[in-house]
């Protein structure tokens, strides 16, 4: 259609830059001018002179006003091409605090108009499957991953029940692969990584997928009294696969990856010991290696580095050949969080 041919001629890769709205009113704006054309001027509180602005430039500017659905509207077509058979990843980056969370599943028991792209996602493949159900019939399954200190953690499927929400179990990768000797394994014929069967969820509506990540979502806090604010330490990984099959008997297969990345935000090495600077070198080695892929692609590089991270390694099908790629670069516009929002910017340039 259309829109594929567009987008194809612009390239599979899209960097879309959200700006939340500015909480505490003694701050100052960083955010000096968005334009239409996905331009964005950044000032730096402290050098306001005019040649001291940065300017930026994206495939489109969400400012502080635009609503959940003028984000989703953007990416509607991207998701529905998961039907036509493309693999998707959408990623959601930034510091802590900029928005990650809310573009990607909302406000916390928010309201029923500010769900986020999740569930407006699989809402709208389930909608599209219904529309086509003569001519394709589609069926759904879902994963979902974190990826904490380069190891994994998943729901899984137990084997006694049917499914349901309170059938599935977080269970740390490293546990899991050592008693149950289910290898993470890499496919023969192209190398990528392949999750146990286990950690398939079949879903038939949007209500199941709902249930799951409520399900997932209780389990992560639970896991944050041990590891404190796990959740923005952790990548969170949604994968919906598709399977479709039409009159003909032909198959389609494509999946798409909903990703909330841990926060991005440098932490200063000498106030962090232990587990936090375990954790902080996890964190800036994985997104680094997920910008080197990325910028790799852009570049149309020959050697694309996905080995190099557990988060490209599993998410390496989608990325490049004629997968599509999505991210958001979140930006919390307050004057003290310039440093942090500059890297965000020129981390999202990077890959654009
Ligand atoms: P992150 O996941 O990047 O750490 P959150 O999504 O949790 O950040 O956002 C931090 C806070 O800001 C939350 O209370 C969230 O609801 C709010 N917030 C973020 N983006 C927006 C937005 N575009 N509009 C309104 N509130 C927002
Ligand atoms: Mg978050």
């Amino acid at each position: 259609n259309l829109y594929n041919m567009v987008q194809d001629l612009k390239g599979n890769i899209r960097v879309y830059c959200r700006i939340r709205p500015i909480f505490n009113a003694e701050a100052k704006n960083v955010i000096d001018h968005i334009g239409d054309d996905g331009s964005l001027v950044v000032v730096d509180p402290l050098k306001p002179q005019k040649d001291k602005r940065k300017i930026f430039q994206f495939n489109h500017v969400f400012g502080p006003t635009a609503t959940q659905y003028d984000v989703f509207r953007e990416t509607r077509p991207l998701v529905r091409s998961v039907m036509d058979g493309y693999n998707v990843c959408i990623f959601a980056y930034g510091q802590t605090g900029s928005g990650k969370t809310h573009t990607m599943c909302g406000p916390a028991g928010g309201l029923a108009n500010e769900l986020g792209i999740n569930y407006l996602a699989v809402n709208d493949l389930f909608q599209l499957s219904d529309e086509r159900k003569d001519i394709i019939e589609y069926r759904f399954q879902v994963q979902m991953v974190e990826i904490y200190n380069e190891q994994f953690i998943w729901i899984q499927k137990q084997q006694t029940n049917s499914f349901y929400a309170t059938q599935y179990t977080y269970i740390p990768s490293v546990d899991f692969l050592t008693t149950n000797k289910l290898e993470i394994r890499s496919c023969a014929s192209d190398d990528s990584l392949v999750l146990p069967d286990a950690t398939m969820c079949p879903v038939k509506s949007t209500t199941d997928v709902i249930n799951l990540m409520k399900h997932g979502e209780g389990n992560r806090a639970v896991g944050s009294t041990a590891i404190n604010n796990r959740s923005s330490r952790s990548h969170s990984v949604l994968t919906v696969h598709v399977h479709g099959e039409d009159v003909s008997g032909s198959i389609l297969r494509s999946c798409l990856h909903l990703v909330d990345l841990a926060g991005s935000e440098r932490v200063d090495k000498s106030e962090v010991t232990g587990d936090g600077l375990k954790e902080a070198q996890h964190i800036n080695k994985s997104l680094a290696c997920l910008g080197d892929v990325i910028a790799a692609l852009a570049q149309k590089n020959s050697h694309i580095p996905y080995r190099n991270s557990k988060l490209t390694l599993l998410l390496q099908n989608a990325l490049g050949g004629n997968a599509k790629t999505l991210m958001f670069a979140h930006v919390n516009p307050e004057g003290d969080s310039f440093g942090e929002t500059m890297s965000t910017l020129k981390f999202a340039q990077r890959v654009s």
